[in-house]
């Protein structure tokens, strides 16, 4: 038999995958009740680790997933701080083989504002000038590479 393992993102299992447990097992604590699973060999995001904390600790794990996978890191507004990234990216250059980079990418075509929309219950929102029409609002909230 020939297979391989692969690590996948995969966000939306992790949100069913933990529904179905619930309603065969219950509210488990620490495993259901937190209503979604960690994914891949990621660290858990309630601990809410430092990009280089998680990647040194999901730097083994590519190994046992040879048919792919993904390490990835989230960031806030990063334009007034570019060297943040550079630093992350040189410490991960020589730990592990992909690294994915997300940054809030949004984009107001009412009055040119980049960076964070909120998010609102009638949907995003540009925080310079209240804009939330969806014509002329451009969010991106997960860009890979
Ligand atoms: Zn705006």
């Amino acid at each position: 038999y020939h297979y391989s393992v692969y690590s996948t993102p995969s966000e939306s299992l992790t949100d069913r995958f933990c529904r179905m447990d619930k309603e065969k097992f219950g509210s488990v604590a620490d495993i259901t009740d937190k209503d979604y699973y960690t994914n891949s060999f990621h660290y858990d995001v309630r601990k809410n680790p430092t990009p280089f904390k998680k990647l040194e600790f999901e730097k083994d794990y590519p190994v046992y997933a040879n048919g792919g996978f993904i390490h990835y890191c989230e960031y806030p507004v990063l334009q007034q701080n570019p060297k943040a990234l550079e630093a992350v990216w040189d410490f991960a250059y020589d730990r592990i083989g992909y690294l994915g980079t997300n940054v809030p990418i949004d984009h107001c075509y009412a009055c040119g504002f980049e960076g964070d929309f909120a998010a609102t219950e009638r949907g995003f929102k540009c925080p310079q000038c209240g804009n939330d029409d969806p014509k002329t609002c451009d969010v991106v909230k997960r860009t890979c590479g």
